[in-house]
């Protein structure tokens, strides 16, 4: 286990993990040894963080963006570790890709918090928390979280509906989201985005889970909702399709180990 004091570092470049050809893909969840990324990358500074129950260590490292890579090594990008290593843990972070998932997010915020948003001044690491601390102004900067919703929409045919965002794969249809604004509560959130991407008014919404979604800072919570009302009209801006499917007559899914999938898959077994 990694979160001993001697565990491995999770090593980043842009939006990917960077690994040993050599590292199996269910090894990659524990980080990699640390004289194994000492000896390739001699110069990198790993940075140290507390688990979230405090009872470990994550080690992370961030490369710069245009680093070669010595031979022998890939980089492969961070949401495409989580199907391979989210088998048999939760969605909701416990378990190795949660530890991949807090490095990451954590990596990102501490490039994205080098200076004061107050005064400008260059921020330190906080002595006693997990923050930056500006040393001239005493401003302290946490972590930013944005939560984000994502909601199967079920109707009384046993159907669900399912949309093509044009950001997504060829083919793929996956769950409508999107972000909470400030001042709004998560269901009228839920409520407000399906409006907005499919046309729908929607009823009974209800909080299934939450995933760390660091892509790049997001806590993404899952709902389902029926449907009240409306026909299907995509915005045609993130939306390109949106249908309603049969269980037995589905389009190409998202990836395991996205709480998209753990809501569809929940409605395919009727357990939602
Ligand atoms: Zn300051």
């Amino acid at each position: 286990m990694n979160t001993e004091a001697n565990g491995g570092v999770f090593l980043f470049q842009g939006d990917s993990l960077v690994v040993n050809d050599e590292t199996p893909d269910t090894g990659v969840a524990d980080g990699l040894p640390r004289e194994i990324v000492h000896q390739a990358f001699k110069d990198t500074d790993y940075f140290e963080i507390p688990t979230v129950d405090a009872t470990g260590i994550i080690r992370g490292a961030v490369l710069g963006k245009d680093e070669p890579l010595p031979t022998g090594w890939r980089a492969v990008p961070v949401r495409q570790w989580l199907s391979l290593i989210s088998a048999g843990t939760t969605v909701d972070g416990a378990g190795p890709a949660g530890r991949m998932l807090r490095a990451y997010h954590i990596a990102q915020w501490q490039q994205d918090s080098l200076f004061c948003g107050s005064c400008g001044t260059k921020n330190i690491d906080a002595p006693d928390e997990l923050a930056r601390l500006c040393p001239a102004c005493g401003r302290r900067e946490y972590p930013r979280i944005s939560p984000a919703v994502i909601t199967i929409i079920m109707n009384d045919d046993g159907r669900a509906l399912l949309a093509h965002n044009k950001k997504f794969a060829e083919g793929v249809y996956s769950l409508v989201a999107g972000f909470n604004e400030a001042g709004e509560s998560l269901e009228a959130t839920v409520a407000r985005e399906i409006r907005e991407e499919v046309g729908l008014e929607v009823k009974d919404i209800k909080y299934i889970t939450s995933q760390p979604w660091p892509f790049p800072n997001s806590l993404m919570l899952g709902f389902t909702a029926r449907y009240a009302g409306g026909e299907i009209r995509p915005d045609g801006i993130e939306i390109e399709d949106a249908k309603w499917f049969t269980r037995d007559d589905l389009p190409k899914l998202p990836g395991t180990g996205s709480v998209s999938r753990y809501l569809i898959n929940g409605w395919l077994s009727n357990s939602l």
